[in-house]
C-alpha cells in the first residue's frame, strides 16, 4: 500500500503541515497550489491582516477543502499583548554597546536616546537589573536605574532598531492582561467565521488558557473551536503541566522563545515540551524558521532540513511554515520540499504504546477509550493491519491512537465537519465526514473500504481493525473489531 496517493485527495498522511497565510499566498490559487502541495492547516497570523482580507481567505479555503474531497483546519492566531517599541527616525536607531537609552512614558522631541513602547506600563514592571531585549533579541539592554517616569538602560549587545519592532522582557512578570482589545475582537471574528483552532500567543498560566476558553464557552457554540497555547515564555514552561489540563493543543512557538528563554536551551525545551504533550495526548505543532532560508533560496540549508527531521522524530503531530510560506519566493516550492522531508522521516517514528498516566501525571483520554485504543493498536500492529479505523465524533479517540504513532494509517469518521478540520492536524489521521458513524460497524467498515479501494490504499487481503462504541456504552469507545477484506 502506498503511504501517499499522487491525486489530490492526499490520503493518509502522518506529520502534518501548517502554512501561514500572508501577502505570498493569500490568494485562492495560491492557497489552493499549497493545499495540493501537502498544507493541511492554514494559519491566519492576526498580527497582520484586516478582516475583510482574512474573511475571503476563509472563504477560499473552505472551497478548496470541497473542491479536493479532504477537510483542512484553518488556526487563528491571536496576536496577543506583543510590546512593540514606538516611533523612531526613519533610518532607525543604532545603540552602540555600553551607550545608555531610556524607556520614557512620551519622548521629548529631539531626544534620540528616548525610547517609548506599545506597553504602558513597562516603567512601573522594569525593575534594576533586568534585561530588555530589541528586534529579536538582536540588541539588549540592562536596566541600570528605575524612576517614576523613566528606566535608564545600558547596552550590553549592540544594533540598530526600527519603530514597531519587538520588545521582550524575559523573566519580568507582566501585568498586562493575555488578551487585548484587538485579541478579543479578532476572537469574535474567529467565532463568527467557525475557524477550527485558536492561537493563544504570550501564554504565562494556565490562567490564561482558561480566560479564553471561558470567552469561547460563553458563546455557546455547538462545535466551538479548540485552543492552541503558544509556549513561548519561560513562564509557560514553568506551568506546563497545568497549562495542558487546560489547552487542547500547543505550539512550541520558537521564535520568541528563543529570546524569552536562552536560545541554547530552546532545541532541549522542543523535545521537552513535545515529550510532555504526548504523554498527555495533547497535539503538538513545532513553529518558526524552519525552512527560513527558503523565504529567498531555492535550496533549505542542510541544518533546516535536519531541523525539520528532528522535530519530527521529536514527535510533533505537525511542523509549521511562518515567513517562508506567508512572504517567501517560493511559497510551494517550500511546501513539497517540506513535505517531502517529513515523509522520510517519519518512518522512522517509533511506536510509543506506553498508558499515557504515569504516577502524578493528570491525563484527559477516557480510561476505557484508552484501553481499548492501546488493545486495537497492540493488535493492528501484531496482525500487519493496513488500516485502523475510528468512529468518532469530537476526535479524542483518533488522537488517542494518533499518539501512539503506530505506523498504520488512521481513518477517523466522523459525522461533524468541524471534528474533521481540527482532525487535519493529528498525526497519521486520515478525516473522513461521513453519517455511518451512527450506523453499524458493518456499514462503516463497509464505507472504509469503498473509500480505501477508490484511494488505491486497500484492497483485498487488507486487514482492518475498527474501533467504535457499542449501544450500551457509557464510558468511552468499548468496541474494537477486526476485519479482513475477502
Ligand atoms: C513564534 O514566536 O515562534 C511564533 C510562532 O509566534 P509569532 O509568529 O506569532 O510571533
Amino acid at each position: 500500500m502506498s503511504p501517499r496517493d499522487a491525486s489530490t485527495e492526499k490520503p493518509l498522511v502522518k506529520t502534518k503541515i501548517v502554512a501561514t497565510v500572508g501577502p505570498a499566498s493569500s490568494k485562492r490559487e495560491q492557497l489552493k497550489a499549497l493545499a495540493v502541495a501537502g498544507v493541511d492547516l492554514f494559519r491566519l497570523n492576526f498580527a497582520h491582516g484586516e478582516h475583510q482580507v482574512l474573511e475571503g481567505i476563509v472563504r477560499s479555503v473552505r472551497e478548496i477543502a470541497r473542491e479536493l474531497g479532504r477537510p483542512i483546519g484553518i488556526l487563528a492566531d491571536l496576536a496577543g499583548p506583543k510590546i512593540r517599541l514606538g516611533d523612531l527616525p526613519d533610518d532607525g536607531l543604532c545603540i552602540i554597546e555600553g551607550g545608555r537609552v531610556e524607556f520614557v512614558r512620551k519622548a521629548a522631541p529631539g531626544q534620540l536616546h528616548q525610547l517609548t513602547c506599545t506597553y504602558e506600563r513597562l516603567i512601573d514592571d522594569l525593575n534594576v537589573g533586568d534585561r530588555v531585549l530589541l528586534a529579536d533579541g538582536m540588541v539588549s539592554l540592562r536596566v541600570v536605574e528605575k524612576h517614576a517616569d523613566r528606566a535608564v538602560c545600558v547596552c550590553e549587545q549592540p544594533g540598530c532598531v526600527r519603530t514597531r519592532q519587538g520588545v521582550n522582557l524575559p523573566g519580568v512578570s507582566l501585568s498586562t492582561p493575555s488578551l487585548t482589545a484587538k485579541d478579543r475582537d479578532d476572537l469574535a471574528f474567529a467565532l463568527h467565521h467557525g475557524l477550527d483552532y485558536i492561537g493563544l500567543s504570550f501564554v504565562r498560566s494556565a490562567q490564561d488558557v482558561r480566560e479564553l476558553k471561558q470567552l469561547i464557552t460563553d458563546a455557546k457554540m455547538e462545535n466551538p473551536p479548540h485552543v492552541v497555547a503558544k509556549i513561548e515564555k519561560l513562564e509557560a514552561v514553568g506551568d506546563l503541566d497545568r497549562i495542558l489540563d487546560e489547552t487542547d493543543a500547543v505550539m512550541v512557538a520558537r521564535g520568541d522563545l528563543g529570546v524569552e528563554s536562552d536560545i541554547a536551551k530552546v532545541p532541549i525545551l522542543q523535545k521537552r515540551i513535545i515529550r510532555l504533550c504526548n504523554r498527555r495526548r495533547v497535539p503538538v505543532i513545532t513553529a518558526t524558521q524552519m525552512l527560513e532560508s527558503m523565504q529567498t533560496s531555492e535550496l533549505p540549508t542542510r541544518a533546516e532540513a535536519t531541523d525539520v527531521c528532528n522535530a519530527v522524530l521529536d514527535g510533533s503531530d505537525a511542523v509549521m511554515l511562518s515567513g517562508e510560506t506567508a512572504i517567501g519566493a517560493h511559497p510551494k516550492r517550500v511546501v513539497s520540499m517540506m513535505s517531502r522531508i517529513v515523509r522520510e522521516a517519519e518512518r522512522l517514528v517509533v511506536p510509543h504504546m506506553e498508558p499515557p498516566h504515569a504516577e502524578g501525571e493528570r491525563h484527559r483520554a477516557l480510561l476505557v477509550t484508552e484501553a481499548v485504543t492501546l488493545g486495537a493498536v497492540a493488535a493492528a500492529r501484531h496482525l500487519d493491519a493496513d488500516l485502523i479505523v475510528v468512529a468518532t465524533h469530537s476526535g479524542r479517540t483518533a488522537l488517542s491512537v494518533s499518539k501512539q504513532r503506530s505506523q498504520i494509517p488512521i481513518v477517523a469518521l466522523t459525522d461533524r465537519v468541524e471534528s474533521a478540520q481540527r482532525m487535519a492536524l493529528y498525526w497519521g489521521v486520515t478525516p473522513l465526514v461521513t453519517n455511518v458513524v451512527h450506523e453499524s460497524p458493518q456499514k462503516m467498515l463497509d464505507h472504509v473500504v469503498n473509500w480505501g479501494r477508490d484511494a488505491g490504499v486497500l484492497h483485498s487481503g487488507s486487514r482492518i481493525v475498527l474501533v467504535g462504541l457499542s449501544n450500551w456504552s457509557t464510558d468511552g469507545h468499548d468496541l474494537m473489531l477486526v476485519h479482513a477484506i475477502p
